[in-house]
């Protein structure tokens, strides 16, 4: 709007000195080189803007000429640009599909696009990855190693590479030198733990956690904890505490007191420190404090693991407590120690199990019937059964005797350590499965029939329908197991 005034201000007073001119023109002549010109003054003004507007079009014009070249080149290094960027959002795609062979191509084309660039580095180790091509995947990683900034990529997918070939001790280095750069990536510390667990570092394991556990038990993305340390830490202390007793001699003998024994015990505490009813650390530790005479320390850590866990293991444990190498416990202390065990955890079948097995040696018939009912109402394994039978027996009632006979029989009797991943079974835990190679597969299972529902009481006796009724529950037992 103010330019249109403007313009129409602009074209009012060139009017005006228009008609200024011609009521006032004059005369201009020239004489030059032979030439003669003579015309008015408003002629040669007129002339003379004309002239001007043309030189400005003109230098304008060669400007635009001159500016051609490079113009073309922008364009056609937008498109090339352009092509790149498509070329490397279809190449991470079929990454992210799993499409190996796209990924090549699209890598290709990045790679002449763009040159060799980290990203086309990045996208052909990948894609190689992918084909199963881990040499061609490892070149290029190493190549992506050179370039600031991809460092950390690299060395992750190196790892991988490494992982994949079964170079383990290649990995640590690489998990190493990739959690170093990036200490805030929990994934390689997470994974760096488990290559040292399953090579069986514990040293390296153990210091790696009580530098780096703080951290790999934050929180991770506000919700779920990475790992829970405690538990890492006990195992840890564990396998080390019991490697360097195989290592280095067993408890028995004149080392009782060695350097090795010492410093195992130490750690075994350390990890029941940390996780009182780790059954592994107490499995160990125990045999050790009797013999180091400390049997106080023994009892205190078995009470204190039996109320946060009623585990088989450790009523086992806590009944040998009484025995010493020239003489068994047995009879009438054994059910001393039997009935404490059952008063610190009164609901538990495993601690009535026991109960009921130890009155059952000082023929207490009826107190072993009681708890052994008690334990029934729990997990149904052949050892409960065998106990019935067992008390049964002693009553005389020999049909059912040949009943819960029959049900041991057939009952799951597999209680113990299992690897999780490869189903073996194992006398001791032990952080790596040494069938699969699994870290930290193996724990305590307890193979029991599965309840359907049905009472257990005590057996009806001389009752032909209630035995035939037996029987075929457990012969139906025999055919899903
Ligand atoms: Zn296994």
């Amino acid at each position: 709007m103010i330019r249109l005034i403007l313009f129409f201000i602009v074209l009012i007073l060139a009017s005006f000195a228009a008609v200024w001119m011609a009521d006032n023109d004059g005369v201009i002549a020239v004489q030059w080189l032979g030439w003669h010109i003579e015309t008015t003054v408003s002629v040669v003004l007129v002339a003379a803007t004309v002239l001007y507007l043309v030189l400005i079009g003109l230098v304008e014009l060669f400007f635009l000429v001159l500016g051609l070249p490079r113009r073309l080149r922008q364009r056609s290094a937008l498109a090339h640009h352009d092509k790149a960027l498509i070329a490397i959002a279809d190449g991470f795609s079929a990454v992210a599909v799993g499409d190996g062979e796209r990924a090549e191509r699209a890598a290709n084309n990045v790679n002449r696009l763009l040159g060799d660039k980290p990203v086309a580095l990045l996208m052909q180790a990948q894609a190689a990855g992918l084909q199963g091509n881990s040499a061609k995947s490892q070149k290029h990683y190493t190549a992506l190693l050179e370039h600031k900034g991809t460092e950390f990529a690299a060395l992750r997918g190196l790892l991988t590479v490494a992982q994949e070939k079964g170079d383990i001790h290649e990995a640590i280095s690489l998990a190493e030198q990739a959690f170093a750069l990036q200490p805030t990536s929990l994934e390689v510390g997470v994974g760096l733990l488990r290559l040292y667990k399953q090579t069986g570092r514990y040293a390296d394991a153990q210091l790696f956690l009580e530098k780096q556990g703080k951290r790999l038990g934050k929180i991770g993305n506000g919700k779920t904890a990475v790992i829970d340390v405690s538990q890492e830490k006990a195992q840890v202390y564990t396998a080390r505490a019991r490697h360097l007793l195989f290592t280095q001699g067993s408890i028995s003998g004149d080392n009782v007191l060695s350097d090795a024994v010492q410093q195992s015990i130490g750690w075994l505490e350390s990890a029941l420190k940390l996780t009182p009813d780790f059954v592994p650390a107490l499995q160990t530790a125990v045999p050790l404090w009797l013999k180091l005479e400390r049997k106080r320390k023994a009892t205190a850590a078995l009470e204190k693991a039996w109320k946060v866990q009623a585990h088989p293991v450790i009523s086992a444990l806590y009944m040998t407590l009484d025995s010493t190498a020239d003489k068994p416990s047995g009879g009438k202390q054994d059910l001393k120690r039997a009935k404490k065990l059952y008063a610190l955890q009164p609901d538990s079948v495993e601690g009535a199990r026991v109960l009921a097995a130890a009155a059952l040696q000082v023929d207490n018939i009826t107190l072993a019937r009681q708890r052994a009912l008690q334990a029934l109402s729990g997990a149904k394994t052949a050892a409960i059964y065998r106990l019935m039978a067992d008390i049964a027996s002693c009553e005389g009632e020999e049909a059912e005797v040949e009943d819960w006979d029959m049900r041991a029989q057939y009952a799951p009797s597999g209680a113990g350590w299992q690897c999780k991943e490869c189903g073996s079974h194992y006398a001791q835990w032990d952080v790596v499965c040494g069938s699969c190679g699994a870290v930290s597969s193996i724990a305590w299972t307890e193979q029991a029939e599965a309840t359907d529902g049905t009472e257990d009481g005590p057996l009806p006796l001389a009752d032909k329908g209630g035995e035939e009724e037996d029987t075929k529950k457990s012969t139906n037992i025999g055919i899903e197991s």
